[in-house]
């Protein structure tokens, strides 16, 4: 059976030799060492000012909606996963969807300012695949009408732009340590910002708004990693290189088959050193999509509809047709893509893929 996905399990006597220290220090919880130690290395690693560990991708989105005090509308897009919009929800704003770039598939900056009313207050974008927004149109839209902005990259480990860590723009970046992401601590995930004041704010928000034992500094949540996911980190983070270069050789093998297809392949936004998260295909049809998964299924081979629905159709939001996003979510699929997939099996999905075209 080959799965869409992998996780990336690092030899057991290394995770094992790095969780002794969580033993012998009694210590697993509560920012321990090997947090402190976690965050200085991914601090270098991803040349970033501040990060907060945290103890999934999701309460970040919150915790940046309710440390940059959001009220109101909340420009996002339908491409995405669910946790983007979720989030919005769960902090008692509304989302306001705005469509998809038809290449890029984040969301189009162009049709930003027309969605905006008296009540927006930020723009909530994702980086779909790792495949960076249009951060300086959406910075100028932001600074033009008094708008934060927040980016759901939970895709974007190791993503640079222009040379700089994608998690640098935007008020505050979020990423995602799950399991079947790029780098992972089992569950984990991380707060980005910038800006040392607004960092504070996102760190006491993920302490339960602790400030020391006895005193509060305003209302928090518990988002803390443990030092268990932290060791994981630790362990899985010497093999992030080798990771990306055995990636990048499947995804160069995809492209190369597949840029005289029919298919249409994922346009990665100039000046982007991309971190080969997703492989990511559009079909011409729903039809055509789902008569090639079910033959790569029959081979027993698993893809999965990334992502699908569109986000503007889920029960709990104002139905909002998306026209690009909608058809777009009906006709991609993500390919097999992890470390380990041997090429002669890319190749084999390559070939069921191209007969069925
Ligand atoms: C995975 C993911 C999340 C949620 O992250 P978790 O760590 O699973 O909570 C949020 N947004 C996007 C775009 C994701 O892919």
């Amino acid at each position: 059976m080959i799965k869409v996905t992998k996780t990336f399990l690092p030899p057991q006597e290394e995770y094992q030799a790095i969780l002794k220290k969580a033993w012998d220090a009694n210590w697993i919880t509560n920012r321990g060492p090997l947090i402190q130690e976690l965050e200085g290395k991914l601090k270098s690693y991803l040349s970033v000012p501040n990060i907060i560990a945290t103890t999934n991708g999701t309460l970040p989105l919150q915790i940046a909606i309710k440390a940059l005090n959001l009220k109101g509308e909340i420009i996002t897009t339908p491409f995405s996963y669910v946790a983007t919009t979720s989030s919005i929800k769960w902090e008692g704003c509304t989302p306001v969807f705005v469509d998809i770039h038809p290449e890029y598939l984040t969301i189009d900056e162009t049709k930003i300012e027309a969605a905006i009313t008296s009540k927006t207050s930020a723009i909530l974008a994702t980086h779909v695949f790792g495949n960076p927004c249009n951060v300086e149109k959406i910075e100028a839209i932001a600074n033009k009408h008094d708008l934060k902005v927040i980016y759901d990259a939970a895709h974007c480990f190791g993503v640079s732009y222009k040379g700089r860590s994608v998690f640098n723009f935007g008020d505050v970046s979020t990423c995602s340590f799950h399991a079947t992401k790029l780098f992972h601590t089992g569950e984990g995930g991380a707060l980005f910002t910038k800006s040392d004041t607004l960092n504070d704010k996102l760190f006491y928000h993920h302490n339960f708004g602790h400030d020391g034992p006895e005193a509060f500094q305003g209302i928090g949540i518990n988002a803390k990693m443990s030092e268990l996911q932290g060791a994981m980190g630790l362990a899985v983070l010497p093999y992030m290189e080798d990771i990306l270069n055995k990636r990048k050789i499947i995804c160069d093998n995809y492209t190369t088959a597949f840029k005289n297809s029919s298919l249409q392949l994922l346009k990665i936004r100039k000046h982007t050193d991309w971190n080969y998260s997703y492989y990511p295909a559009i079909f011409q049809d729903e039809k055509q999509l789902l008569k090639v998964q079910e033959a790569l299924m029959k081979k027993q081979i698993n893809t999965r509809r990334y992502f699908y629905p569109s986000l503007n159709n889920i029960i709990y939001v104002k139905k909002d047709e998306k026209v690009i996003s909608d058809h777009i979510s009906k006709r991609i699929l993500c390919l097999p893509l992890y470390h380990d997939l041997p090429i002669t099996d890319v190749q084999r999905i390559i070939s069921i893929i191209l007969e069925q075209l």
